[in-house]
């Protein structure tokens, strides 16, 4: 479908606006979601318990409404329009989590918070909420489209795609995770903000060169007046409508209201509702729409996506329970230069002034390379439109490159490191891994070797459990000690965990795209994305079997908090291995 000229360096360049729209998304959710947990335990004083729910409520909502995004976009809208409207709220949404409020107070154990300023935020999360749900799913299906049915670059395109997702996550948690925690959290959320803007931008520059590929399958339907309104504008309309639902939710999660019962609350059961919802759907349509071929191929998709739901559970520790297992029992002195604070609060000494100036000594590296790379595209992109055999393009965009390496290798290793920018651990494992696996995948491709996507995703699954066990050295080590233990051993599980994710994520977006009936695509994308919104339930529950009742001021009790972190991450081993097992055992049917 693509011509040469529309291509650069062998990728068409509707990939690369995807991957720099993506990148710029992923940097403002990651940077934002590096800071959630902490935001809400530390400032607003919510507990482990409390934090954690609104954090797997927020983390299943947003991952739960890209199945509506995609629909929508599959049948009406189109992919990019849909990008841009998700984009929209987004920036809303970000702009809005800058407002931070007062820190809460405590006073005789009564907790009082500045709940103005808590409104805000509950309206924020669900733009971004809303926002990721249409953006996300459709970025994504983008990618596929750009490339013919059959084209073998189809995995290729989506391993460049997925290093754009954790360049923003890797830029986002040096720069906001850092930011938020040691200037303030405004700041933190303010970058965010300031990221998916530009991003934004970029689309809307850039969309050109989707040629097509991601307009609405029927535009005529989208003017259309439906109760005196256009389709389209009805569209947007009741999706801001549909904030104040999901804002109350976050803040009946955050007060614990309708809490039907122990740990049951409105929220889990309209989430399981959704699940069953979508399940029965998608029973219905491989019965009824599609050929047996289809069939047997969206059954084996939905098995991918069954297993990417376990991945996803061990995964998302790493923004609830790892974050606060950083925080407390973590040594942060990857590098020496580190400020370091004792157990519980990582502040970064001195008056705001110096702060800002450790951060501008430091980071402006980081900034200043974000910039590099999509602005070397949009030039490289518009001088081979002009001259497709000029080498000018190669020459800015891997001097872009290499520049943006040096920057970001210059500000891991001198900026001072948090709980939060820690984060950036694991994007910067999948971004080092990405072409090991590559090159590994093809160096047994020739030998006939290489393993059938649902062994990856086994693989995937087993690394994840695998992940957990320098973790558990680490907690029960400063648990007996009573001193922290060393970051060195998070890196290490990060280091497992991203070699798991390897084996799964890349290759499951790809099949997605592969696999699905073509008039779904985006619907089974945002199934993909479900998912996760479970894991991302059942991650914050399982995360509070270590949850921690520190009162105010007081410092962790390290032998407590060891002996519960070793409890959750042992439950997490066996979770991943166990599935591992399970998943193994049924590769030779789903292949
Ligand atoms: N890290 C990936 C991303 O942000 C994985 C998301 C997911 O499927 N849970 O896109």
């Amino acid at each position: 479908r693509t011509k040469v000229a529309d291509e650069l360096f062998g990728v068409p360049k509707g990939v690369y606006v995807c991957f720099f729209t993506e990148m710029w998304e992923r940097f403002s959710f990651y940077g934002m979601k590096a800071l959630l947990l902490l935001f809400l335990i530390q400032h607003h004083k919510f507990g482990d318990k409390i934090g954690l729910d609104v954090l797997g409520a927020y983390g299943g909502l947003v991952y739960c409404i890209p199945v509506i995004g995609g629909l929508l976009a599959d049948r009406y809208l189109g992919m990019r329009r849909a990008v841009i409207f998700g984009g929209l709220l987004l920036v809303l949404g970000h702009a809005g989590m800058a407002i931070e409020g007062s820190e809460a107070t405590v006073v005789n154990g009564v907790v009082t918070r500045d709940e103005g300023a808590l409104r805000f935020f509950y309206v924020s999360l669900a733009l971004i909420i809303m926002g990721v749900g249409f953006l996300k799913p459709n970025i994504s299906t983008i990618v596929g489209k750009l490339y013919a049915d059959n084209d073998p670059r189809r995995d290729s395109g989506f391993s460049l795609f997925y290093a754009g997702i954790n360049l923003g996550a890797l830029f986002a948690s040096i720069i906001c995770g850092y930011l938020g925690q040691t200037l303030g959290w405004s700041y933190g959320f303010g970058a965010a903000g300031i990221g998916m803007l530009l991003g934004l931008l970029q689309f809307l520059w850039g969309q050109k060169y989707l040629h097509g590929h991601a307009e609405s399958p029927n535009t005529q339907s989208l003017r259309e007046r439906v109760l005196g309104i256009p389709r389209e504008a009805l569209i947007y309309l009741t999706s801001f409508i549909g904030l104040v639902p999901i804002a109350l939710l976050l803040y009946a999660v955050a007060n614990q209201r309708f809490a039907i019962g122990g740990e049951i609350s409105l929220a889990k059961v309209l989430m399981i509702a959704v699940m069953v919802a979508v399940l029965a759907w998608y029973l219905w349509f491989i019965a009824t729409r599609c050929t047996p071929v289809q069939r047997q191929q969206m059954i084996a998709l939905m098995a991918l996506i069954a297993m990417t739901l376990v991945f996803f559970t061990l995964y998302e520790q790493t923004y609830g329970s790892w974050v606060t297992f950083t925080d407390r029992m973590l040594t942060k002195d990857l590098v020496p230069s580190l400020v370091q604070a004792g157990t519980g609060e990582i502040r970064m000494t001195g008056s705001f002034m110096e702060q800002l100036t450790t951060f501008f000594v430091h980071a402006p590296w980081s900034i200043a390379s974000l910039l590099l790379a999509p602005l070397a595209f949009m030039v490289s992109a518009q001088v081979s439109d002009r001259n497709p055999h000029s080498k000018l393009p190669i020459m800015l965009f891997g001097g872009a490159s290499v520049l943006m390496i040096v920057f970001l290798l210059r500000d891991v290793l001198t900026l001072p490191q948090t709980a939060g920018s820690l984060t950036f651990l694991g994007a910067l494992f999948i971004i080092l891994l990405a072409p090991v696996f590559t090159g590994l995948w093809g160096w047994l491709d020739k030998r006939n070797l290489n393993p059938s996507k649902p062994v990856k995703a086994s693989l995937g699954l087993l690394f994840a459990g695998l992940s957990f066990v320098p973790l558990i050295y680490a907690a029960n080590s400063a648990g007996a000690s009573g001193e922290l233990a060393s970051v060195w051993l998070l890196a290490l599980a990060y280091l497992i965990l991203e070699a798991g994710e390897m084996c799964l994520s890349p290759v499951g977006l790809s099949a997605v795209t592969q696999l699905s009936v073509p008039t779904v695509v985006s619907l089974m994308m945002g199934t993909w994305f479900l998912a996760t919104a479970f894991s991302e339930m059942l991650a914050a529950q399982f995360g509070k079997i270590a949850a921690l009742d520190i009162p105010d001021g007081q410092a962790v009790n390290m032998a407590e908090a060891g002996y519960k972190y070793v409890e959750l991450f042992t439950l997490m081993l066996w979770i991943g291995v166990g599935c591992a097992i399970v998943a193994l055992l049924l590769a030779p049917a789903l292949r």
